[in-house]
Order: structure tokens, then sequence, then C-alpha cells
């Protein structure tokens, strides 16, 4: 048998070993000594990493040009990447998730956080999605999407790679269905509830996965009261809440394929009789429901990102404030309040000091019962706090 030949070798610049000496998985461009052989290397090429001493780090990939240079797939400089590892680190992923859920419906890869960078699959019984966002995960594309098949043989795969975070490692936007047919949408089951998730089509893998816990402890606050659902997407929270026993429940969102699959999941759970699904603006939508003094005992927000990247984080902080300011003047007397943040820039003090902000501002005053991010099937790194990008914050208003 040949002897696989050595792969690349990147050396750190002296002293900049320490981080991922701690258990870090990145090395940045500027911690990388780049001679002209390393910077000539291509985007994704697998390589180990090693001390200024020879030391190896570990293996993983590296894309001279990108800013997190490396990224560490093992600790162990000889283990091969191939489709067998790649097989195993899903088998340990899912094996995480067959604790947590009693249903295969879930994100199973959860990217740095699964010591599989730049890779996110979200299953949905016996279809998944993948979604590849880095040049380092690109070019173990054809191995990932063996092991997925060694490991689930699903019957439908859908590769989403049309996220943000590809553009800046060089890779084109394109949505494929590699395996079995994604024509309609799918079944996602979720607390005894059913919902539907466009895997093509849809926002991001088609269903928020994320706030799965959030729905399902938010949902009770609205029993016997009028339910707001600001962005509802595909009507995770406003189902949650209608066959929660609130009385009624409004959806707003702007888009109306979002909302069209809201309204078939209220059909589906047999409450469309108490849900009402509308196409808007959430800011006008909020203002238009404040002037016409409606209120609501629960009223839900989940915005998209306000804060993409670094420089807009003053401007998406106000945003959320304002969210606060009009989301509280629509809930009722002794009404609950819940708002969610998925942008990673913002950490949970400072979307709650904007919540109090927009509280005083709309003349309410209140009480958080619950802080939360998302459920288990997104795992933290502890090195990387981005990888716990969502907040959400239950408040209950006087
Ligand atoms: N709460 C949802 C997820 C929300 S994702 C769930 O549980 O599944 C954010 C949603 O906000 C998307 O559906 C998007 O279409 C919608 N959106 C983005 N900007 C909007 C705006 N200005 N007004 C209304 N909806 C908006």
């Amino acid at each position: 048998m040949d002897t696989p030949s050595p792969l690349p070798r990147i050396f750190l610049q002296a002293g900049g070993d320490r981080r991922v000496a701690l258990g870090h998985p990145w090395a940045y461009s500027n911690e990388i000594r780049m001679d002209a052989a390393t910077k000539a290397l291509p985007a994704g090429t697998l390589a180990t990493l090693h001390r200024t001493d020879g030391k190896p780090l570990g293996v993983g990939t590296f894309t001279p040009h990108a800013l997190i240079a490396f990224r560490v797939l093992s600790r162990d400089a000889h283990t091969s990447i191939d489709r067998a590892f790649l097989a195993r680190r899903l088998e340990r992923a899912l094996a995480l998730r067959n604790r947590c859920f009693d249903a295969p419906f879930y994100r199973l890869v959860h990217a740095e956080s699964d010591e599989l960078p730049g890779i996110v699959i979200d299953r949905f019984g016996d279809a998944v999605v993948v979604q590849i966002n880095t040049a380092g995960a690109e070019a173990l594309r054809d191995d990932l999407l063996g092991a997925v098949d060694d490991v689930l043989a699903p019957a439908t795969v859908v590769l989403r790679n049309d996220s943000r975070g590809r553009e800046g490692e060089g890779l084109a936007s394109v949505v494929e269905v590699v395996r079995g047919s994604a024509d309609s949408p799918v079944m996602v089951e979720e607390g005894g509830r059913r919902f539907l998730a466009d895997l093509v089509g849809g926002q991001k893998t088609g269903w928020y996965f994320d706030q799965r816990d959030n729905r399902l402890f938010t949902a009770p606050f609205a029993a016997g009261a009028a339910m707001l659902d600001v962005f509802c997407h595909t009507g995770g929270f406003a189902v949650a809440a209608a066959t929660g026993g609130a009385s009624r429940v409004v959806g707003i969102d702007s888009s109306q394929a979002a909302l069209d699959l809201a309204g078939r999941a209220a059909h589906a759970n047999a409450v469309d009789a108490l849900c009402t699904f509308r196409k808007a603006d959430a800011f006008d939508a909020l203002e238009g429901l404040a002037s016409g003094r409606e209120r609501f005992g629960l009223v839900v927000c989940d915005p998209p990102a306000f804060v993409k990247s670094r420089k807009d984080l003053a401007t998406g902080l106000k945003g959320y404030r304002k969210l606060a300011r009009l989301a509280a003047t629509v809930v009722a007397p002794g009404g609950f309040l819940f708002i969610a943040s998925c942008s990673h820039n913002v950490d949970g003090p400072a979307l709650v000091g904007e919540i109090a902000r927009g509280l005083a501002a709309a003349g309410r005053s209140g009480s958080i019962l619950r802080q939360a991010g998302a459920g288990p099937d997104h795992p933290v790194h502890p090195h990387l706090p981005e990888t716990g990008y969502l907040k959400a914050v239950l408040l209950a208003l006087d």
C-alpha cells in the first residue's frame, strides 16, 4: 500500500500557539508564518499545524487568504481526514442528539461545536440539509456527503450552500438537491406539533431548530389570552401558542412563502380557526397595532440578526430598543413579552440593556422570568462565544 504523501506543514509564529494549545480551534492569518509556499497553498488545503519548534498541534484545513486561516479538525496530527473520520464525527454528534431528543428532528451538526468547522447539518426525519460555510469544509464535500450516507442513509439530501458566510471564503452560492427530491415541504415534529419546512427555498435550512425550547417554554404564557408572533416565519411560536390554549393568534412576517407554511402548520394542528397570518413589515405592523389599541397577553419577537457585523453594532442595538418599545406597548397589562436576538455580536447583557431602555420608553416595567439560548442541538464551543449566538429573554410586564 502506498503511504499517503505527508500534508503541508503550517507553522505558527513564535508565541502564537498559546490559544490553539488551550483548545481554541482556529489560528488567525497574522499568527501564521506566511512564506511564499504557504501563501500559495489553495484555499481549504488539508494541513498540519505546528509550533515554531516543529511540535505538531493538530490537523485541519488552511486557507491562506482568510482571516481565520487554520481550522483544527483533530488535535492528533496523524489523524487521516477522510470519509471514515467524518463518519466518526457524525456518529458522535448523532449519539449526543439521541440522548437529547426522541424524534429525528434537530440540528445534527453545529460546526466547530461538533468539531466539524464550517459544517452545519439539520435533520428532518429521513431528509437532511447540509450547509458548507468554509473553503476547508468545501474541500471535504464529497467525503462529507459519503459520511452522511454511511451514518444516516437519508432519502433526501439538500445542500444549502447559499449562506452569507460563503462569500467571504470565496465560495459560490448554490442550492442543490444531491439525493432524492425536495419538491414539497417536509414535516417537522416538535413538542407534539407538526410544522412544515421548505428545505430548498425556505430561509436558512427551512426551519429554526434553535428556538425549540423557547417555543415550548413560552407557549403556556399565552393560555387564555391573545398572542402576537412578530417575525413569525413558518409559525413556530404562533402554532405552539395556539395549540397551548391561546384564545387567538396573530402572526406577522414579511415573507409570504413563510406565512403560507405557517397557515398550513396551523391547519395541520387544527388551530387554523384561531390563527391569522399577515404579511407586513414588523415595525409598521407594531405601530399600527399600538395606535389601534390592540393588546396581547403574549408578544413574541424573534427578528433576523440586526447586527450582522461589528460595524452595525450601534444601529442594531437601537433596533432592539425600538422593537422592545413597540412590542411592550401592545402587551396587555400583566402580560408577557419574549424578545430574541440571533446577532452573535450582541451578548445577553447588551440585549437586556436595550430591552430595559425600550420598556422605559414605552412607560412599562417588568421583570425577567427566563433568559435562555438555543437548545442542546446547538452546543456552544467554550472558546467560541459566537457559537452561542442566540439570546432569548422572557419578561412579565406590570
Ligand atoms: N420565529 C421564527 C423565526 C424567525 S426568523 C420561528 O420560530 O421559526 C426571522 C423572520 O423575520 C423571517 O421569517 C423573515 O421573513 C422575517 N422578517 C425579516 N425582516 C422583517 C420585517 N422587516 N418585517 C417582518 N418580518 C421580517
